[in-house]
């Protein structure tokens, strides 16, 4: 009951303008931290894995770990690949059990995304309910394998937005509006705030059609969230965070406690630090007692 594609859980959303969570994990006390935070908070949930730790884990063993824990959630919960630029792997992961998969050739020439988007929409769409999220424009930053220069990052053009989604079958859509991965530089990045608006009026204006993605969650101030939220983000990614939260809560662990060995108070204290973080996230994008 609570496995799910993500196109109606953030369809709803965008009706009712507040956003859902996606989050990066990469190992189980993460995914068993955001599945409990989002549980007590009743918040509909996205867990995302990039390529490098879905490889690494193995997409069979993490889609058995998520359907354990999202079979007795009393949620809706997805599991989602997160910007795969490889058309085979995101067909092994549907394949596998993800319930969604990002196909990322956005740093391909339009023409070429579209093929490669199209591809994956087919086979996904082909094999049952999987829902698949493209990007058009690049955001800048390191997320996993994908990496783009600032100065080499685009913006997403609103015509060619329209025509990408029209042409390659997509369900979710990520447009790059200026948001960036890892952590930014300054407080407040320049984020065009009015081409996200136009982009969402020119597929959603007149009834929710395509639920559009904000990437480069982490370090965003929450004036700003709530803002992409109202504008029509609806599927909000936050990894850096995470990333973050497992390594400093377990070197100030082991710092202050050099002379014990027990790996369980640490797991413990990482997934407490990660529960405290997605209750912030879950407060401002509003999806708090929506699920
Ligand atoms: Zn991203």
């Amino acid at each position: 009951m609570s496995i799910v594609d993500a196109k109606e859980m953030l369809l709803k959303a965008t009706e009712e303008k507040y956003a859902v969570g996606a989050f990066n994990i990469t190992n189980l006390i993460q995914m068993e931290a955001v599945v409990e935070a989002a549980v007590n908070k009743r918040a509909p949930l996205i867990i995302q894995t990039s390529v490098t730790p879905s490889k690494f884990l193995a997409p069979k063993v993490l889609v058995a770990i998520y359907k354990t824990l999202a079979e007795s959630a009393p949620i809706p919960i997805c599991l989602h690949l997160d910007h795969c630029i490889d058309v085979e792997y995101c067909k092994q992961c549907a394949d596998a059990g993800y319930t969604n998969i990002m196909i990322d050739a956005s740093k391909q020439v339009f023409k070429e995304n579209i093929r490669q988007t199209k591809q994956v929409c087919d086979y996904c769409h082909g094999i049952g309910s999987i829902s698949v999220e493209g990007e058009l424009g690049t955001v800048s930053g390191v997320e996993d394998q994908v990496k783009v220069a600032e100065d080499e990052a685009s913006l997403c053009d609103p015509k060619q937005a329209l025509e990408f989604v029209d042409q390659t079958g997509i369900d979710i859509f990520a447009p790059a509006i200026g948001t960036a991965h890892g952590v930014y530089k300054t407080k407040n990045p320049k984020l065009d705030f009015n081409r996200l608006k136009e982009i969402s009026e020119l597929i959603n204006g007149d009834e929710p059609k395509v639920p559009l993605v904000i990437h480069g969650g982490t370090g965003l101030q929450p004036d700003v969230v709530k803002k992409l939220v109202s504008l029509g983000g609806s599927k909000f990614n936050v990894s850096t965070e995470l990333k973050h939260t497992l390594i400093d809560t377990t070197h100030d662990y082991i710092s202050s406690h050099r002379d014990e060995y027990n790996p369980g108070k640490i797991d413990a204290a990482v997934k407490e630090g990660i529960i405290n973080g997605i209750y912030y996230w879950i407060d401002i994008l509003g999806c708090a007692g929506k699920a």
